[in-house]
């Protein structure tokens, strides 16, 4: 494994001139202000224009795509009508930015066709593009395999296949779906694997599917300006209760708790409930419909707290995270690292809090080591806890009736700022599920919007509606 620390600064990394790039491609990086390599990609090209398969494992935002879209572009043969290169990606979203930034670093190359496989939209423009001859393909795994069963893609012509975002697709259940499509591809092939964790799920995969491959792993560094460590030590029966002390004084948005174990989230769930938060759980026991839910109501501000262990919240994205707070120090470094990394994100601040035992403090050391930190140690004396109940902002209904009943959240806004006379700015996020829509309003206005929503329409017909609290 090739461990890089600290990232280096794109400004200051290694130029592409150095790496067997055409000279379209090199003009292109330039066009684009790629001036010189990130550290993922510094580690990873040489190794895969050379051929060898790859399992690269870096955080987001760290350039993966070029990664292997250079690769993909430089084998690539513009006039030849086949699919040569395919990306599976775990959501639209993410295919359709993968699909973005290919066609960027593609620019300067004659007429490449790239077309995005996604479900959720209909089948048949996907198969007019591709019967009009497609060079790349992306797209997420279940409906890769329903064009390659109704024969709308050829894949005899593929060299490289990519597995992008991998522990996220197999954190969605696409393990049997991705072996399924691999499968399908000529044996003959460059497989590249790019994943932020490296959870069993994908050393199984690649020993099935990469041959011989190398592997680049980055540990991660986050930008620590941006995020703001402090450290607490506790006795055990002061633990739980300082939780909900550091909410208190700090009264961060929205809060990711991490435990250890489960009964330790149940544990701290039953604690935060007693005291009045707006606290919700991610275990492996919710069903899928459970844990959409718990989701929504977290990303949608309506509910302050998430507890969760390390695996339950694998694969999450949300984007406005103010803090964390480690319930449990973790014995392994890394997934601290990954932990406190999921605040401050882009432009923000965020909060990362640790509560260590004595008996841990021994983790707190390696921590600091690994960050290259001096902890900053806080009395939990200092934290204000007469402060007022920590509230979150909104509030989601659920309408029962989604996506089968034909139901868009444009549906959901008319009623409720027609009809039922609210403004726009007091809804929130709407989320149509199969099933169901989630509707976040502001706190203030949610039992009347719950009054009004079922007293009048959505779409023409009468709904059943409930606050989730
Ligand atoms: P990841 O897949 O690792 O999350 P992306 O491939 O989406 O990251 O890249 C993140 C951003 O960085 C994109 O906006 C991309 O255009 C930009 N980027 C990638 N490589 C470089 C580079 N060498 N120099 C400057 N910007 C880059
Ligand atoms: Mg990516």
């Amino acid at each position: 494994m090739t461990e890089n620390s600290p990232p280096i600064q794109p400004a200051s990394g290694p130029s592409f001139d150095r790496l067997p790039l055409a000279p379209a491609i090199l003009a292109t990086l330039k066009q684009l202000g790629y001036d010189s390599m990130t550290p993922i990609q510094a580690a990873s090209l040489p190794i895969t224009l050379d051929g060898h398969d790859l399992i690269a494992q870096a955080k987001t935002g760290s350039g993966k795509t070029a990664a292997f879209a250079l690769p993909l572009l430089t084998r690539l043969n513009p006039r030849r009508f086949a699919v040569q290169a395919m990306v599976l990606c775990p959501t639209r979203e993410l295919a359709d930015q993968v699909t973005q930034e290919i066609r960027r670093l593609a620019r300067f190359i004659d007429n490449i066709k790239i077309v995005t496989l996604c479900g959720g939209a209909t089948m048949r423009p996907q198969m007019a593009s591709l019967e009009h001859g497609a060079h790349i393909v992306v797209g997420t795994p279940g409906r890769i395999m329903d064009h390659i069963e109704r024969e709308s893609l050829d894949l005899s012509a593929l060299n490289t296949l990519v597995l992008d975002e991998a522990d996220r697709m197999l954190d969605m259940g696409f393990y049997d779906q991705i072996a399924w499509v691999a499968k399908q591809c000529p044996r003959q092939r460059q497989t590249l694997l790019f994943s932020a964790t490296y959870p069993e799920g994908i050393a199984k995969l690649a020993r099935q599917f990469l041959n011989q491959p190398q592997e680049v792993k980055l540990t991660e560094q986050h930008a620590s300006h941006k995020i703001r460590q402090r450290f607490y030590e506790v006795t055990r029966e002061q633990r739980l209760e300082a939780v909900a002390a550091l909410l208190k004084h700090y009264r961060p948005e929205s809060t990711l708790a991490f435990c250890n174990t489960k009964q330790q989230c149940r544990d701290l769930l039953d604690l935060l409930h007693a005291q009045g938060f707006h606290a919700l759980t991610l275990n492996g026991d919710l069903e899928q419909r459970e844990r959409d839910q718990v989701l929504i109501q977290f990303a949608n501000r309506s509910c302050s707290v998430l507890v969760a262990t390390d695996v339950a919240a694998r694969g999450l994205d949300i984007a406005q995270l103010e803090a964390v707070i480690n319930v449990d120090v973790t014995p392994d470094p890394e997934i601290h690292v990954h932990r406190v990394g999921r605040t401050g994100r882009a432009d923000q601040e965020g909060w990362a809090f640790t509560l260590s035992s004595p008996t841990e403090l021994h983790r707190v050391e390696t921590i600091a080591k690994m960050m290259d930190i001096a902890p900053e140690w806080h009395e939990l004396s200092e934290l204000n806890t007469d402060a007022a109940k920590l509230i979150p902002p909104m509030v989601t209904l659920q309408i029962l009736g989604g996506r089968k009943e034909k139901i868009r959240a444009g549906d959901v806004l008319g009623a409720l700022t027609g009809e039922a006379g609210f403004t726009r700015e007091q809804i929130g996020k709407i989320n149509v599920t199969e099933w169901n829509t989630y509707v976040a309003v502001t706190r203030n206005i949610a039992r009347e919007a719950v009054k009004r929503l079922s007293a009048g329409k959505v779409k023409g017909k009468s709904v059943k509606v409930r606050a989730l609290e």
